[in-house]
């Protein structure tokens, strides 16, 4: 099959469209023909790789898949060839007590498809059949491939983790990312206010229609600020944080007397700096979270079949263009998903 591979760590130059064998099929996997697959960050940092990272080489990254069903394993007795299907990224145990309890996420054992196992840059993609959910039938396979990683990662920052109330104000940086874009929607399903951040005019607008009260512009003025000027100092209940290093310290200076911050990434930097008075005078909650639950995708999918929540696709482009699509993320000219097309 054709593939996008990487056979060591390095910049977009290492990603080779060439020809690798078709995975193998266990016993309780389903084969998905991949028709779309979403960029994430993250693939980004694993081409790159980092240390400690032991990925079995060539590589293969793409978590958030979306497809068609080619072959099951024998003990696959639900699922037929032709089946739409999306990919759940997440790999668990399935059997440990954070397993059984709904927070697969905390599985000592879990690892993400594409990131830790050979995952969607490719023709066929072999996954657990428990990582399989149907299709939204309203949306488009390009349009399905942007919802796994980005909402169940939103939705767990923002239900699971921040517990946003009707009537309170989130900032969401970066509005324009896979993550920001969900954020928006997921705040406003809520009944919160959003105020979200963005670098050009064009992608403020974009989400202003998804939904968010305000928007600033994070090059033209400073976002602490114009949080203090929009809120008449009030502040925002919760901040959404991926961004790390440049913004970490400015977004906790958003945050008045027992406000949260959740955080799922650091694209920027992983060090900040935190003065630890503002942590326990303020009564201040900082919460990481990574992925989320499988169970989870379920009511994402289920909100997107009602048109409640909507992927945010930016445009795609063939698989075998992985590494232009790789530098147009990396100079953040997308708003919302970025998807390759075997
Ligand atoms: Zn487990």
């Amino acid at each position: 099959m054709k593939a996008v591979v990487f056979h060591q760590h390095g910049d977009e130059q290492v990603l080779q469209h060439t020809d690798v064998a078709e995975p193998s099929v266990g016993s309780r996997d389903v084969l998905v023909r991949v028709k779309a697959v979403a960029l994430n960050h993250l693939d980004i940092f694993t081409r790159q790789g980092w240390p400690g990272l032991k990925l079995e080489l060539p590589h293969i990254l793409g978590s958030d898949i979306a497809g068609v069903v080619e072959r099951v394993g024998p003990e696959v007795g639900d699922l037929a060839p032709g089946a739409e299907v999306l990919v759940n990224p997440g790999l668990s145990c399935g059997a440990c007590e954070r397993c059984l309890t709904g927070e697969d996420n905390l599985c000592r054992q879990y690892r993400i498809i594409g990131e830790h196992v050979r995952g969607g840059y490719a023709e066929f993609v072999s996954v657990p059949r428990q990582n399989i959910l149907p299709k939204p039938a309203r949306i488009t396979f390009a349009e399905a491939a942007c919802l796994p990683r980005t909402y169940l990662t939103a939705w767990t920052m923002l239900v699971r983790r921040a517990q946003v109330r009707p009537g309170e104000t989130v900032l969401v940086h970066a509005a324009g990312s896979g993550v920001g874009s969900a954020a928006v929607q997921i705040c406003k399903l809520l009944g919160a206010k959003v105020i979200a951040t963005a670098s050009t005019e064009a992608k403020l607008q974009r989400a202003r229609q998804l939904g968010a009260d305000h928007t600033i512009n994070y090059v033209e003025k400073d976002f602490l600020d114009e949080v203090k000027r929009i809120t008449q100092r009030r502040l925002v209940d919760v901040v959404f944080e991926h961004v790390g290093a440049a913004t970490f310290e400015k977004s906790v200076a958003c945050l008045p007397y027992g406000g949260r911050l959740v955080t799922c990434g650091a694209t920027t930097g992983y060090e900040a700096k935190l003065d630890l008075r503002v942590l326990f005078y303020k009564r201040i909650s900082l919460l990481g979270s990574t992925m989320g639950s499988k169970g989870d995708l379920f009511r994402v999918l289920q909100l997107v079949e009602e048109g409640k929540l909507k992927p945010v696709l930016d445009r795609t482009l063939p698989l075998a263009d992985a590494a232009q699509a790789h530098r147009l993320m990396k100079d953040r000219a997308q708003f919302g998903n970025l998807v390759l097309i075997p």
